[in-house]
């Protein structure tokens, strides 16, 4: 894999950092164990995984994509990580991403875009896709990302691979850069449901070190995916959510959706139309609660931590100092949700603002509970379109923004939610995911389904 990334990775730019010792001291160790008779750490002990760089690595940079963390050296790992060492992963480097995650094409990557091995003049998702395309290029046969409205489920849709949000709280955030807490889920990319879901068992479950992680066994994701490789989906309830359709859905799209639905039925799937009304609010909401949690979140970023620091001759004030370092260390889709945010929580704007938001929240979480009341999981396509030009939407944040229509709501709920490929669209030969949406806590529910499906 290492010699993959030399070969490809210059067209593609999956990698902004690549940790060529440390990948082969860490397959050295899990071949010394073997050798010296002791039985393998976990199923996935020696296999290569491309690690999103907003989680931390312990000696290896970390940079989130941006500027303002070039060159930091984190002391700690992620509790994410640090599982990923104990079970014999060979973390191989940190993969490219929109800056702070913020973005679906990596074009907000403060060290360039990455690039879709599928069309290279096209996106490969983001925020992370990085990772989306370390897999499609066979960079990497594991990938972690993070996703906080999207950003794991639409890179895989977009390049044809594998991505799981699991249930909030699923999986630790302990060295995971806070963008937006509430909604920030870590989860395994490959290009497998199999393969996720071995992946999602050596990663998830409950850490002390993370006050919004449950305290719950991990979902029997492997057991589902196994189960549902037999491709008998008799007795499985399937919702399709009527709300996701019509105008901003490209026809090849919608037309792989509904062969997708068609193959579901196929292995004796009961198939019923659900309506969610309130899922149409899921993206106004998402773009107030997001950048007010961005907006606290980021003010860590204050020249006097860690990171960068602007300050040329000593002479000037802390306050113009902080000034001077984030004009320089954020970019513009950064400083956007910063002055979003900050107004949407100044007082007077607050209750009209945030508040609202707040209780759409509810209501998309009630249209989940009263279609979980009828249905075991829901489907929709991952994404309205497949994957757009490279600097098609750069100066439209609200062309941007769309991308995410489908794959809000479940973060807004904190439910589990999933993207499998779907084929390719008769549009445009590009790659198309299907969503499988689940009720909290039974991610091992979507599982089944996509391991069917795939
Ligand atoms: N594209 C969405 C955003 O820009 C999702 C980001 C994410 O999931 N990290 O906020």
């Amino acid at each position: 894999h290492l010699d993959r990334i030399n070969q490809v990775d210059s067209a593609v730019h999956a990698f902004l950092h690549i940790d060529t010792e440390g990948a082969l001291g860490a397959a050295r160790a899990v071949d010394d164990g073997i050798a010296s008779g002791q039985p393998p750490a976990s199923p996935l002990a020696g296999v290569p995984l491309a690690l999103k760089d907003v989680l931390t690595t312990k000696g290896v940079p970390t940079t989130c994509g941006s500027k303002m963390l070039e060159g930091w050296v984190p002391p700690y790992d992620a509790t994410v990580t640090a599982r990923l060492r104990a079970a014999g992963v060979v973390i191989l480097g940190k993969t490219n991403m929109d800056e702070f995650a913020m973005g679906s094409s990596t074009e907000n990557s403060a060290y360039g875009p990455s690039r879709n091995p599928w069309d290279t003049d096209r996106i490969p998702g983001g925020s992370g896709g990085g990772s989306s395309t370390a897999l499609a290029a066979f960079e990497a046969p594991l990938a972690i990302g993070t996703d906080t409205g999207g950003s794991i489920r639409q890179p895989g849709a977009v390049t044809g691979t594998v991505g799981v949000k699991p249930t909030y709280g699923g999986v630790s955030r302990y060295g995971l850069v806070a963008f937006s807490s509430s909604l920030d889920q870590a989860g395994p990319c490959a290009r497998t449901v199999l393969d996720a879901a071995l992946l999602h068992e050596v990663i998830g479950g409950h850490d002390p070190l993370d006050s919004t992680s449950i305290d719950a066994p991990v979902p029997p994701v492997v057991a589902a995916a196994r189960e549902g490789a037999s491709g008998d989906l008799t007795g499985v309830k399937i919702g399709v959510v009527t709300e996701f359709s019509g105008d901003g859905y490209q026809p090849g799209v919608l037309r792989s959706f509904e062969a997708a639905v068609e193959t579901l039925r196929g292995m004796g799937a009961a198939i019923v139309e659900v309506s969610c009304p309130n899922f149409t609010y899921a993206l106004p909401a998402y773009y107030l609660i997001n950048p007010s949690e961005c907006s606290s979140n980021l003010a860590r970023f204050d020249a006097m931590r860690y990171g960068l620091r602007v300050d040329d001759d000593g002479t000037r004030s802390a306050e113009e100092v902080m000034a001077a370092t984030r004009e320089a260390g954020f970019g513009a889709e950064v400083k956007r949700r910063i002055m979003l945010g900050t107004y949407a929580l100044s007082a007077g704007y607050y209750d009209a603002f945030y508040g609202q938001a707040q209780k759409v929240r509810t209501l998309i979480t009630r249209d989940f509970d009263a279609a979980f009341g009828k249905v075991d999981v829901l489907v929709s396509p991952t994404t309205p379109t497949t994957a757009f030009k490279i600097g098609e939407r750069v100066d439209d944040p609200m062309a941007m923004y769309l991308a995410d229509l489908c794959t809000i709501p479940a973060n807004l709920s904190g439910t589990p939610a999933l993207s499998v490929p779907s084929g390719l669209s008769d549009e445009d030969g590009l790659p198309v995911g299907l969503q499988v949406m689940a009720p909290a806590l039974q991610d091992q529910r979507m599982y089944r389904v996509a391991a069917a499906f795939e």
